[in-house]
């Protein structure tokens, strides 16, 4: 079946923001300094339908950086170009079980970054992007995060700096993937185009239309403009099914019975396939990184809409 009537829809967004509002557990992310800056308070809660319907809660339009959910856009922009098998073989598909800035997981891995979510997956995945220099990556991803958001995303160049002042692990991670061979690029250009993208600003609306964007087979509901094929929108959705949550990718499935991705400022990607998205923002997160109330508010909506891919009634 397909999503409740429009009414219907719109009243679960609004139970589910004031559900999971009085919840104040969880810690915001500090490891990135300009992180640290931003109100805890602030929760917004949208879901768009493959017909292009977008229902918003909360803080809905108020923007943050997309952080690690940009590895989900960039993944399917990669394998669009250069297909699905030339990115497993070389980035792969199973969950390492370790956090998602892990330098054990590559070792143990023998230099393998495992998947396409975490940080040394994202970072071999950027360098994938087709393009003849840093500058010419950069701006296809871009594009291609503007394209599945259906406007066009800006930096937030504090959380930019701020970043890129202190991401000497994402750097290490990137030198280290060279030494393996897992890198042809330059790595720290490729750490750096990582950085940009990580630091894009999204609105939870914006994350729900990029969401619903891979459940309506690659073309974005709002706009009408193909982003990827149906295949590449089916693969994107399978990796996020293992791995969109890090070490509790496993709980996130049998929890929520959805494929999701979420990132460190708080916000929460959630597909049901073929019907449409859930966009989630609260800064405040759970020891994997993982928002909270994002979490909670995700969780009721997939029950109350029925969304749950493993359930049969
Ligand atoms: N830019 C962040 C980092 O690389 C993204 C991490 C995340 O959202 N989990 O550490």
């Amino acid at each position: 079946g397909s999503l409740p009537g429009w009414d219907e829809v719109d009243r679960l967004v609004i139970e589910a923001h004031a559900y999971a509002k009085a919840s104040t557990d969880g810690e915001i992310a500090t490891y990135i300094p300009r992180l640290a800056a931003v109100d805890p308070e602030l929760f917004g809660v949208s879901v768009a339908e493959v017909d292009g319907a977008v229902h918003t809660a909360g803080d809905a339009e108020v923007a943050f950086s997309i952080q690690s959910i940009s590895k989900a856009f960039v993944y399917a922009l990669v394998i669009e170009r250069l297909g699905h098998e030339a990115v497993r073989e070389r980035v792969g598909v199973n969950n390492t079980g370790l956090p998602f800035n892990s330098v054990v997981a590559i070792e143990l891995n023998n230099g393998h970054p495992m998947n396409p979510m975490v940080n040394a997956g994202a970072i071999a995945t950027t360098a994938l992007v087709p393009a003849a220099s840093a500058e010419e990556r950069w701006a296809a991803i871009q594009d291609g995060l503007s394209a599945f958001a259906g406007r066009r995303l800006e930096l937030d160049g504090e959380v930019y700096t701020s970043e890129a002042d202190t991401n000497q692990r994402n750097r290490a991670i990137g030198t280290l993937l060279q030494a393996y061979g897992r890198i042809d690029a330059d790595p720290l250009a490729a750490v750096d185009v990582y950085t940009r993208q990580c630091s894009l600003l999204v609105t939870a609306a914006d994350l729900a239309v990029m969401g619903a964007t891979l459940a309506d087979g690659g073309v974005n509901p709002v706009t009408g403009q193909r982003v990827v094929s149906a295949s590449v929108a089916r693969d994107t959705l399978a990796v996020l099914a293992s791995t969109g949550l890090y070490e509790r990718s496993g709980e996130w499935l049998f929890e929520i019975g959805l494929p999701g991705k979420s990132g460190v400022a708080g916000g929460i990607v959630t597909v049901s396939p073929g019907k449409g998205a859930i966009g989630v923002f609260s800064p405040r997160l759970d020891p994997a990184g993982n928002s909270v109330r994002g979490q909670l508010a995700t969780r009721f909506l997939s029950q109350a809409l029925g969304l749950d891919v493993f359930a049969s009634d």
